[in-house]
């Protein structure tokens, strides 16, 4: 069902990742996906964002079991807010992450793979997608985070112009 507001706003592309693919049943060609998630539908990076709003653009191909894989490749953009731990102002970081990962179904096998790619655990074959952004999204973000503004920088570092 649509909801009128879905249509006024167009918003319709913005609908929710998969939360249950089930890589074995996959489709021959794999799947493609390329949409934009509102940040405030991943909770646990909502979390730590100064502000809640904003969209992550996503970009994602799927590929069957093959000689390498099940592979997820992927290309996630946003302008994160995040706050300065130095200013405690909210700045704007961008985020532009790429994601080459071999999906894996256990423990054993991510270990196996571990030396010599860079595997996801897909428990039991089932690929849990916003979780798979989450993960990936909060790894990447700045352990300490820093604004560029002019004043911070020069308040930190004393350098004076
Ligand atoms: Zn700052």
């Amino acid at each position: 069902m649509r909801r009128q507001s879905d249509t006024v706003r167009g918003a319709a592309k913005r609908s929710p990742l998969p939360r249950r693919v089930v890589l074995a049943k996959l489709p021959h060609g794999g799947m493609q996906v390329k949409q934009r998630v509102p940040l405030a539908g991943l909770p646990r990076l909502a979390q730590v964002l100064a502000e809640p709003g904003g969209e992550l653009a996503v970009e994602l191909k799927l590929q069957v079991a093959g000689a390498g894989g099940p592979r997820l490749q992927a290309s996630l953009s946003a302008s994160l807010a995040l706050r300065c731990s130095r200013c405690l102002q909210t700045f704007h970081w961008p985020l532009a992450l790429q994601l080459d990962l071999r999906l894996v179904a256990d423990a054993d096998e991510e270990r196996r793979w571990l030396a010599q790619d860079e595997p996801y655990l897909a428990a039991a074959g089932v690929l849990d997608m916003p979780r798979l952004i989450e993960d990936e999204v909060l790894l990447a973000l700045p352990s300490v985070a820093h604004c560029r503004r002019d004043e911070c920088l020069r308040r930190w570092q004393g350098v004076s112009y």
